[in-house]
């Protein structure tokens, strides 16, 4: 999760940084590419580790636009198969 938004964070802090040198195209590019990256990786990496269940996906598909965070956050353990969060 952490990664996740760090990964994010970076791209669209170094895409700033460089704004100068990059066109708006290109800019636009990097900073949407980043966002998808950590996204998709957010989807693949959080999830169940007992029963492989996607937590960030249901969470994002499952909730609403300002919920799933939150739900995500308070989740002490699977929804699917009730093993606890380790972390
Ligand atoms: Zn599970």
């Amino acid at each position: 999760m952490f990664v996740a938004l760090l990964l994010s964070g970076f791209s669209m802090l170094y895409g700033q940084m460089n704004i100068d040198t990059l066109s708006n195209e290109s800019f636009f590019y990097f900073v949407a590419g980043g966002s998808l990256l950590s996204f998709i990786f957010a989807c693949v990496s959080i999830k169940c580790p007992n029963c492989g269940s996607k937590w960030f996906w249901s969470a994002v598909s499952g909730k609403g636009n300002t919920e799933w965070l939150f739900w995500l956050n308070s989740l002490s353990f699977c929804p699917k198969c009730g093993e606890s969060k380790s972390e």
